[in-house]
């Protein structure tokens, strides 16, 4: 039996035998593909609600699976495997071991939010894919991805000053991800920053990069807002068990270690 639409499974689960006879009739092929037989046994009944609870992940509950997001998707043009509406089924039937075969396409979104402004049941996909990201970095799964690495770096900024210096932010970002300051963009951008915008901008501009900027009677707001932060950090931790998790492994290692050492 033909599969017609192959595009919809993982290549990895068709199986075509090349050379079939049977009765003397010639099958091979096209005419002799098989889906691989999959048996899930580990389902994560908690993968929606720990991933509704991060920022972005909030309505995930309401997707009906109509596919908008994936037809809109800007990445899925260039890569078909990026698939918003089939990771947001994943997750919402609790099927981690097949989400984390995705785990190095889904930080590819670069949050053009046409999945957004597509989707008929406010789903917000974009948010969705940067909790999922952050669902994944959080279990350590994946590393800190460089969005994650920018939002922080941002997110400290405003904390700490009230405003945005783009220089530091900058600076910053590209040291926390180890990449060199001299790179052959950043010189040609500041080459025609220099011969298009007016001198007095770029002097308030150096400034600013240098001594950093800050509103004025900011603390109180500051403190507010990082209490706020650390509130919802606790309770992401909470929601995910990160704790218990982490003395899961520590006691996993120790024990490890105790094992190996007996027997050395
Ligand atoms: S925001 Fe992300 S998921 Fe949505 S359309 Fe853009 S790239 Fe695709
Ligand atoms: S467009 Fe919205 S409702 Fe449709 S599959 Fe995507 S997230 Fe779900």
């Amino acid at each position: 039996m033909p599969i017609h639409e192959k595009s919809l499974i993982r290549q990895e689960n068709i199986n075509v035998q090349d050379e079939l006879v049977i009765d003397g009739v010639d099958v091979s092929g096209h005419w002799s593909t098989f889906i691989e037989s999959r048996a899930i046994m580990d389902y994560n009944e908690a993968m929606e609600e720990e991933i509704a609870t991060l920022p972005g992940g909030e309505y995930i509950h309401r997707c009906w699976q109509c596919g908008s997001c994936t037809n809109s998707c800007t990445v899925n043009e260039i890569d078909p495997e990026f698939n918003p509406r089939f990771w947001i089924y994943l997750i919402r039937t609790g099927m981690e071991s097949e989400l984390l075969r995705d785990k190095e396409r889904i930080w590819q979104c670069v949050s053009c939010n046409k999945c957004t402004y597509s989707c008929p049941r406010d789903v917000n996909p974009e948010g969705v894919m940067k909790a999922t990201a952050h669902w994944l970095e959080l279990k350590g799964h994946t590393p800190k991805s460089s969005s994650m690495v920018f939002d922080e770096v941002f997110t400290e900024q405003v904390v700490a000053t009230g405003k945005i210096e783009e220089g530091r932010t900058l600076r910053r970002f590209l040291g926390r991800t180890g990449q060199p300051l001299f790179q052959d963009w950043i010189i040609e951008m500041t080459k025609r920053m220099a011969s298009h915008l007016p001198v007095k901008l770029l002097t308030k501009m150096g400034i600013a990069s240098l001594v950093a900027p800050r509103t004025r009677r900011w603390a109180k707001a500051g403190a507010a807002i990082q209490e706020y932060q650390n509130e919802r950090v606790a309770e992401h931790r909470r929601a995910l068990k990160l704790d218990e998790l982490i003395a899961a492994a520590e006691h996993e290692l120790s024990s490890a270690e105790q094992a190996e050492s007996v027997s050395s």
